[in-house]
């Protein structure tokens, strides 16, 4: 005979303290070239601008890149 045993937890999700700032990077959606990731936002929003003008290109997915941390929560129960 099997048996199975499940438990259940209350998990939460916060930011890593550990996981370093957000990384932001942008994409051209035309011919796929990517920029340099960056902590700082502004860099991969010049870089469209820059291939725009040098490509013509004028679409771009963002991305950014966020740490989190799943721990069990604590019963209040
Ligand atoms: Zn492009």
């Amino acid at each position: 005979m099997s048996r199975l045993v499940m438990r259940f937890a209350d998990w939460t999700l916060t930011t890593d303290p550990h996981g370093g700032p957000p990384i932001y990077a942008t994409e051209c959606t035309t011919c796929a070239e990517v920029s340099s990731a960056s902590n700082d936002k502004a860099d991969p929003e010049i870089w469209c601008l820059r291939h725009a003008g040098r490509t013509g290109h004028t679409g771009f997915r963002a991305t950014t890149m966020t740490f989190f941390r799943a721990s069990l929560a604590e019963n209040t129960r």
